[in-house]
């Protein structure tokens, strides 16, 4: 980051330390910048690297125009679902699926904040975070420390951090030590472009499970951007990451065949690629006290069952301002003990094969509206809704792992 990283700093206190500006450290800043009485506090920003660069694509549906409307590069109203013989195609309605580029995301906001010179940029790698009475201390490489009354903290524990190119993969072995079921949603996208319309850009294929599920819930999904372009992402839910030449692998055969009856002369090329992987559980990566509040993925602000999390980030940081602005306690835990339930239940099944993740997508989406399922996984269901989407489920299956998640047996 140029200039603003040198951004005036004349003092060592802040009201505010955001650490890490990733989504939930951006997406607390931005809204913090939103509240006509927080906007001028002193608000210091640490990550290790603001060289943003396009790491991810966030999907997320609405079913309004959201604050982030303007950054949408892309937008459904009808999904796919694919499994074996099933092909289900069913409208979003109210809910629009959205995707937004990280680096506008990123962009966006750090524009935005430049404008205040009441935010202070810092880039360092931060080593830990402790409390002296009520003052948190972010420590940084080199020795230097920040202090501030309050400190945001989303930097994961190094050990849960997956590293693609870690071939003793210590992530790997991090989670086969938590005491909560863990799973790791990983996933490789690529932008695939074709010299020839191929895709029906009005259509997300959310899920297509007609792919190798190497033993745990794999599917694929084409994001199309326009009928020529899309992402195309073969994702997985398991314990252990792949190594990147099975991602490949996978996704170059899964477009042969795509392509192979109906466009068989068309050409494509790979413009960006993605990797990534996201913790699917709900395991305390760290326990934090006042004045250090954790967000983003460290507060366990991803859903455990899906992997999503940008909307439960916007949720989270809305809330935190709320509770800054009225002077309440800060709290900042997001899934409510219902979806929680649901979440641990569905989880414990995908971690111990009880039933294959295929087979309860598939279920649930050929059973039930795009717009339940939505508001399900987004923790806005009413008991109405679950009853009808778990109807969709097999009770000899789903009852015994509820009966084992309510008496905590492993
Ligand atoms: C590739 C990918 C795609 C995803 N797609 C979706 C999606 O479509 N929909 C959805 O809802 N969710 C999605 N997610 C899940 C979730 O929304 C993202 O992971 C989100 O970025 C989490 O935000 P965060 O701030 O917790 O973490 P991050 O965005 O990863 O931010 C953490 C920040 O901390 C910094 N940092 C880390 N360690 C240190 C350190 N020691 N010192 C200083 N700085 C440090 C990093 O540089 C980074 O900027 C996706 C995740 C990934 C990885």
């Amino acid at each position: 980051m140029d200039s603003a990283v040198t951004n005036l700093k004349n003092t060592r206190s802040y009201d505010f330390i955001i650490a890490g500006a990733g989504c939930a450290g951006l997406s607390l800043l931005y809204h913090l910048l939103q509240s006509p009485l927080l906007r001028h506090k002193r608000i210091l920003v640490i990550d290790k690297n603001f060289k943003k660069s396009n790491d991810r694509t966030w999907c997320y549906w609405e079913d309004t125009a959201g604050a982030f409307e303007q950054l949408v590069c892309k937008k459904w109203d009808t999904i796919t679902i694919h499994n074996g013989s099933l092909s289900k195609t069913l409208p979003t309605a109210p809910f629009t699926y959205k995707m937004v580029q990280g680096i506008d995301y990123y962009h966006y906001i750090i524009n935005l904040a430049k404008q205040h010179l009441n935010i202070t940029w810092q880039e360092g790698l931060i080593t830990k975070i402790t409390t002296t009475g009520t003052i948190g201390t972010v420590h940084l490489q080199g020795g230097t420390s920040e202090s501030a009354t309050s400190v945001f903290s989303s930097i994961v524990p190094i050990q849960f951090q997956v590293n693609f190119s870690d071939v003793n993969n210590k992530f790997n072995a991090a989670i086969t030590n938590t005491s909560t079921p863990f799973l790791w949603q990983h996933f490789k996208g690529i932008l695939v472009e074709f010299d020839t319309s191929v895709f029906n850009e009005n259509e997300a294929r959310l899920m297509d499970f007609n792919v190798p599920q190497m033993g745990a819930t794999a599917f694929m999904y084409i994001l199309p951007l326009t009928d020529k372009k899309a992402l195309v992402e073969y994702t997985l839910f398991s314990e252990k990451i792949l190594v990147k030449t099975e991602y490949d692998n996978v996704l170059s055969n899964y477009l042969a065949d795509f392509i192979k009856t109906n466009y068989p002369q068309a050409q494509y090329t790979i413009v960006h690629e993605e990797l990534g992987a996201i913790p699917m559980t709900q395991h305390k990566f760290e326990q934090m006290n006042s004045p250090i509040y954790s967000i983003g993925t460290l507060s366990g602000a991803v859903k455990a069952s899906t992997g999503y999390a940008f909307q439960f980030i916007q949720a989270q940081s809305r809330q935190i301002v709320s509770q800054l602005e009225k002077g309440a306690l800060i709290n900042t835990q997001m899934h409510n003990t219902r979806h929680r339930f649901y979440d641990a239940v569905l989880l414990y099944i995908l971690k111990n094969k009880k039933m294959e993740g295929k087979e309860i997508f598939s279920r649930i989406f050929k059973n039930n509206k795009a717009a339940t399922i939505f508001k399900f996984l987004s923790n806005t269901s009413s008991l109405m809704d679950d009853i009808n989407v778990m109807r969709s489920l097999p009770t000899h299956i789903f009852l015994p792992a509820a009966l084992r998640i309510i008496f905590r047996r492993p």
